[in-house]
């Protein structure tokens, strides 16, 4: 007989994150302070964890800052934002290929439904349920499949450039 027991911790600390300008080529190792939070099954690794939490959590940070001699973006900003619009990108083809195929299946479907009526009035109204009933299930998935948050610079008062000055 075991319990199952889920451990969580903080950790907080104050970190050195390289950083580097993509356009003036300023290069330094900014310090922040982060923390980090971590919720495990195994106890043993759960202070790692947080720790860990911490400092992606400082890198995160330090990437969105601005250069503080230019104003420019740093290389991991610019490598996140290259990540996003690459899947943005993906996601725009994919939206846009189960969008064609999503009308080609309604209209083809729903005038396979139309023929098993006699008239056309008869036929509007169950036709029109059909079609009604897909395209109210389609949207909200091309909804979902739309772009992430764009990444955007972020100053912050708490990381500190030591060779800025
Ligand atoms: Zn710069």
């Amino acid at each position: 007989m075991g319990f199952v027991s889920v451990s969580s911790a903080s950790a907080s600390g104050s970190f050195q994150v390289p950083y580097a300008c993509v356009r003036c080529g300023f290069s330094t190792a900014a310090m922040v302070q982060a923390q980090g939070h971590a919720t495990s099954l195994d106890y043993a690794q759960i202070e790692q964890l947080a720790h860990e939490a911490a400092y992606r959590r400082a890198c995160a940070v330090v990437s969105a800052v601005p250069c503080p001699r230019c104003g420019g973006e740093s290389r991991a900003f610019a490598e996140l934002y290259a990540a996003w619009s690459r899947r943005a990108r993906a996601r725009r083809h994919l939206r846009l290929a189960l969008g064609i195929a999503g009308a080609i299946m309604i209209a083809g479907s729903s005038a396979g439904c139309a023929l098993c009526y006699d008239s056309l009035e008869e036929s509007a109204p169950g036709v029109g349920l059909w079609a009604g009933l897909w395209t109210v299930l389609l949207i909200p998935i091309l909804v979902i499949l739309g772009p992430d948050p764009t990444p955007r610079l972020a100053s912050n008062p708490h990381v500190y450039f030591p060779e800025a000055a």
